[in-house]
């Protein structure tokens, strides 16, 4: 495969516009390869000869590739792809629902899906309880590398192109520390004219750097925002995410009341529940207090300790108090389910077992 051809995943549809000798072209060119699932210009078979050996001297459908599926008992599955590098990154299929049938066999509402897809090799936010951040940055993902975990995915699952999906910016990396791939990514992925998955089914998590949330807000895609909060306290919270030190929980909140928001939809808050530090009801008072004015949502995890960690997990008795505390007051809270524990769907782990690279790589967000 030669570096030197365009990876068409990379492109918009405009882009593709301005390069190939006509619109409808590019049109079904598009069609190919986001309706149909191409890669093999050859078998595209309503181009015309000389519009086919063009693509196939000049460019490519993707690079990236499968190298390890893994499945869980819930229907999750972990993907492992390998990059044009060598590199790997790991993207999650969430079947959320399965097909409802009536007793006719007629569909009463299709599965529903979540694409949980990374941004980078590597993290430089360096959050103490995540295993990616032990292996360090090793470079972003190209709009493309971000584009076509999806598109493969679906492809190798057979999911109708116009199958109603959701797509979380929370696998390996910090979203927004890649800020122009990912909205070239977001921009793509939403194309009428391709997937067609619209930036209300797109979310945004990340560790909160405020001044991009800041960036991303003022370009108003219409996507979702989920913040990875974890703590009320600046100082708990700068032991787990040492950027809080530059970017903290004030100056996030701020962030998120300035960010262009849909009042339908409701701000997710993750926050890692730990024991005897973040865990009593005065805490939940004080979250309470701290996401006033805010449609939220809060996603309460359970901490789980790493090595060296100074943090224990919390009882289950705890977890439900806290959620039941937030709920009665009208901070709407649940607890999330482990989903493909069974094949470790933390991201990173998949990377460990596959012994293609050395990181020991454990978990995102
Ligand atoms: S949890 Fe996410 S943001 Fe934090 S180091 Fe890991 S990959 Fe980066």
């Amino acid at each position: 495969m030669s570096l030197n051809k365009i990876n068409i995943i990379d492109l918009s549809l405009e882009d593709l516009i301005s390069k190939v000798p006509k619109k409808f072209q590019a049109e079904q060119l598009f069609d190919w390869i986001y309706h149909k699932y191409e890669t093999d210009f050859s078998k595209m078979s309503n181009l015309s000869k000389d519009f086919r050996d063009n693509l196939i001297n000049n460019y490519l459908v993707g690079n990236i590739k499968i190298v390890h599926r893994e499945f869980s008992d819930d229907g999750t599955i972990k993907y492992l792809f390998q990059l044009h590098d060598g590199r790997t990154v790991e993207t999650v299929l969430l079947r959320m629902k399965d097909d409802q049938i009536d007793e006719n066999g007629d569909m009463l509402s299709q599965a529903k899906y979540t694409i949980c897809v990374s941004t980078q090799v590597g993290c430089k936010v360096g959050c103490a309880f995540c295993l990616t951040a032990k292996g360090g940055f090793i470079r972003d993902l190209s709009v493309g590398e971000i584009v076509e975990q999806v598109l493969a995915i679906k492809r190798d699952r057979e999911i109708e192109y116009n199958r109603k999906g959701n797509i979380v910016y929370m696998g390996m990396g910090e979203p927004l520390d890649n800020l122009k791939n990912l909205v070239g990514a977001i921009k793509i992925l939403a194309d009428e004219k391709g997937l067609a998955i619209s930036p209300r089914r797109q979310t945004v998590s990340t560790s909160g750097i405020s001044t991009k949330i800041d960036k991303l807000g003022l370009m108003d895609l219409g996507v979702h925002l989920a913040i990875s909060l974890h703590s009320v306290d600046n100082d708990v919270r700068t032991k787990l995410i040492p950027m809080n030190k530059a970017f903290n929980i004030e100056s996030i909140i701020s962030a998120v009341k300035r960010f262009p928001y849909d009042n339908r939809k409701r701000v997710m808050f993750e926050y890692l529940v730990i024991k005897g530090v973040n865990d009593s009801l005065a805490s939940a008072k004080q979250l309470i207090k701290l996401l006033e004015g805010i449609k939220a949502k809060i996603n309460l995890i359970y901490f789980n300790p790493y090595p060296d960690s100074e943090f224990e997990r919390p009882s289950e008795e705890i977890m439900m108090k806290f959620a039941d505390y937030l709920n009665s007051r009208g901070l709407l809270a649940t607890i999330r389910a482990s989903r493909g524990i069974d094949i470790s769907a933390a991201c990173g782990q998949l990377r460990e077992k596959s012994g293609l690279e050395l990181e020991n790589l454990n978990s995102c967000n």
